[in-house]
């Protein structure tokens, strides 16, 4: 398994439907906040994120919040959506993920992590040995390092002719 490549990705988190979770093993997730489950930095929980959380909820999937950012950022964001957290996670480094999987008190091969970045989620990811899923950011950055982290995503997924699952491939809605 190449370190850079994610198991599975999709244009955003709400495509990872209960047939998919089913599908592809997965029991429980790790789940990256800044431009996966908000914009960077962003406080506002979108609404379609939101439906796709109480969905997950609902059928009672262990979820954990696994962000770099620091607490003061993802403390009242993960309070807001109702889910324990690691801040400071220094992803890609596995040591977050192996304490992710821990918390969620599962086997890792069967829980997920979800991410925006290649670089950051998918290669941590892939370090610890959980299933990566790479998700397109809720918003694209346009300057510093972030931007150009993004810029080289962008051509490694050009590059490895990678494009998101729709939702009806696979016959998996
Ligand atoms: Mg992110």
């Amino acid at each position: 398994m190449p370190l850079f490549k994610p198991n599975y990705y999709l244009s955003g988190i709400s495509d990872l439907t209960p047939r998919r979770l089913s599908f592809w093993g997965i029991k429980g997730l790790i789940l990256d906040v800044d431009n996966t489950l908000a914009a960077q930095d962003d406080p506002h929980l979108p609404k379609e994120i939101d439906t796709w959380l109480k969905a997950a909820k609902e059928m009672h999937l262990p979820m954990i919040i696994l962000s770099n950012n620091k607490p003061e950022r993802v403390a009242p964001f993960a309070k807001k959506v109702g889910l324990p957290f690691v801040a400071r996670a220094a992803k890609p480094l596995p040591f977050g993920f192996a304490k992710g999987v821990k918390l969620l008190g599962l086997k890792k091969e069967s829980v997920a992590a979800v991410g925006d970045q290649i670089l950051t989620d998918i290669i941590g990811s892939n370090l610890c040995g959980v299933k990566s899923i790479l998700t397109d950011p809720l918003k694209e950055e346009t300057e510093g390092f972030l931007a150009a982290k993004r810029r080289w995503q962008k051509n490694y997924l050009n590059r490895k002719k990678l494009t998101p699952l729709e939702k009806e491939q696979e016959g998996l809605l």
